[in-house]
C-alpha cells in the first residue's frame, strides 16, 4: 500500500499554499537539497573529475532511466535519461521515421505540445520538402492513422484540457497499418500508470520535472523498445552515445542499445535531485496512485461545478479518458488564476482560456482539494479577479 501521508510528508510544501500545479513543474522533495548540497561538496568539491567514476555520475543515467522505466511499463535496461524532451521527441522521430523507409508522413494532433510539432517541423524541413507533419483532431486521430503514415507521433495526455488517448488501441491500429508510434509521456510518467511494453509501443520520450518531481531543468527519458534498441540509429549521435566514448575515434559508430540515445554530458546536479524524487517514486504504486488521483479530480469537479457556475470543464468528465489535471474554461482565466495564486492556490493558465489544476496524489489530499474549491469560489462568487493587477501579463503563464 501507498502511504499518501508518509510521500507528503517528504515534500517542502510551503506553508499557506496548496499546490496544483506539479503537473508543470513538481514540488521539492525535502531530501534533495542535502543530497544536491553533499553532491556538491563531496563529490563535485572532493573527487572532482575523478567523480565520473568514484561516484558513478556516468551510470545514474542508466539507473535513473530504469526507476522511471517501472512507472512507465519498460522493460529494464531500455530507458535512458539525459538532455531535454524537446531533444529527445527530435531523437525519437527521426529514428523511427528512418525505420519506415519509403513513408514521409507524420501524423500528431492538435492537442499535442507546441514543442513536439514545432520539432517534427524543423526535422521534416531538414529531410526534404515530400515530408509532411499531418495534424488532426485529437478525435479523429484513429481514422487517420492510414498506411501512407510514417509515424504516429502523439502525447498521451492532451496538456491543455487533460484529454487522454487509448495508447493500446491507437498503437494496435498504428502497427496494423505498418505505422511506427512515439508517445510522448510529459503528463503520464507519474500522472498514471503506462504499459509501454503491453502496449508495443515503439518509442517512448517525457520529461521528469512535472509529475517526477526532479526539478527545473531536469532531464528527459527516452524509451526504445527491444526490438528496435540495436536497430535504431540516433539522428543526433553524440560522444556519450559511441560504443566507446573515450576511444576517442573519429568515426561514430552506436553505443549499445538504448546507450546509442546519449548525446552529450548529462546534468549531474539535476540527476541527483532528481535520485532524492525516485526515492519517493519507489514506495508508490501507480495503480494506486492512479485511483488517488481520479478520486481527488472528480472531487474537485463537483466541487467547483457546484460552487462555481461561471466556470467550464473543458476536460473529459470521465476519469478514465483523463490524465491528472482538471481544466475549466474561463473568459477572464488569466485574472483568475492570478487572483487564486495571490491567496495561495497554485494552478496555470494556458491560452487563450483555460485555468489548469493537476492533482498529484503524493503530496495533495482530499483536504487540499476542498480547501482549494473555497477559495475558487470565493474568487469566482465576488469576482476577486476583476482587478487590473491580476490582468498583466507575465513572461510564464
Ligand atoms: C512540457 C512538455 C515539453 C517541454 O519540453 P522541454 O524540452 O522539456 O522544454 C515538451 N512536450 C510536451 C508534450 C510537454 O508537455
Amino acid at each position: 500500500m501507498t502511504d499518501f501521508a508518509a510521500t507528503k510528508a517528504m515534500f517542502h510544501l510551503p506553508e499557506g499554499t496548496i499546490y496544483l500545479d506539479g503537473n508543470s513543474l513538481g514540488p521539492l522533495p525535502r531530501a534533495a537539497t542535502e543530497r544536491v548540497g553533499n553532491m556538491m561538496q563531496h563529490e563535485w568539491g572532493d573527487m572532482l573529475i575523478t567523480g565520473w567514476n568514484k561516484a558513478g555520475w556516468m551510470q545514474k543515467s542508466r539507473d535513473l532511466g530504469d526507476r522511471i522505466g517501472r512507472l512507465i511499463g519498460a522493460e529494464p535496461g531500455h530507458v535512458i535519461v539525459g538532455d531535454t524532451l524537446s531533444i529527445k521527441v527530435y531523437q525519437a522521430l527521426a529514428s523511427a521515421l528512418e525505420l519506415n523507409p519509403g513513408r514521409k508522413v507524420v501524423l500528431s494532433d492538435n492537442g499535442n505540445f507546441p514543442s513536439d510539432l514545432y520539432i517534427a517541423q524543423g526535422l521534416l524541413t531538414s529531410l526534404g520538402a515530400e515530408y509532411e507533419l499531418r495534424v488532426v483532431d485529437p478525435e479523429a486521430v484513429e481514422e487517420n492513422i492510414t498506411d501512407d503514415i510514417a509515424v504516429l507521433m502523439l502525447t498521451e495526455v492532451d496538456y491543455r484540457t487533460g484529454r487522454k488517448h487509448d495508447m493500446r488501441a491507437l498503437t494496435a491500429k498504428a502497427h496494423e497499418m505498418g505505422v511506427l508510434t512515439v508517445w510522448d509521456l510529459a503528463h503520464s510518467a507519474g500522472a498514471l500508470p503506462v504499459d509501454l511494453a503491453g502496449c508495443g509501443a515503439d518509442f517512448g520520450v517525457g520529461c521528469t520535472y512535472k509529475y517526477l518531481n526532479g526539478g527545473p531543468g531536469a532531464p528527459a527519458f527516452i524509451y526504445v523498445a527491444p526490438r528496435y534498441a540495436e536497430k535504431a540509429r540516433p539522428a543526433l549521435s553524440g560522444w556519450l552515445g559511441h560504443e566507446a566514448p573515450f576511444a576517442f575515434d573519429l568515426d561514430y559508430r552506436p553505443g549499445r542499445g538504448v546507450e546509442r540515445m546519449r548525446v552529450g554530458t548529462p546534468p549531474v546536479l539535476q540527476m541527483t535531485s532528481l535520485e532524492a524524487a525516485m526515492d519517493i517514486w519507489d514506495m508508490a504504486d501507480m495503480a494506486e496512485v492512479r485511483a488517488k488521483s481520479m478520486q481527488l479530480c472528480d472531487l474537485f469537479i463537483a466541487e467547483v461545478e457546484a460552487k462555481c457556475p461561471q466556470l467550464e470543464l473543458a476536460s473529459p468528465r470521465d476519469a478514465a479518458y483523463r490524465g491528472s489535471q482538471v481544466s475549466f474554461k474561463f473568459r477572464e482565466g488569466y485574472a483568475a488564476m492570478q487572483a487564486l495564486i495571490a491567496r495561495g492556490v497554485i494552478g496555470d493558465f494556458r491560452a487563450p482560456d483555460i485555468m489548469r489544476f493537476g492533482f498529484t496524489p503524493l503530496y495533495i489530499d482530499e483536504a487540499d482539494v476542498r480547501a482549494a474549491t473555497d477559495i475558487v469560489a470565493d474568487v469566482m462568487t465576488n469576482a476577486l479577479w476583476d482587478n487590473p493587477e491580476y490582468k498583466i501579463r507575465n513572461a510564464v503563464t
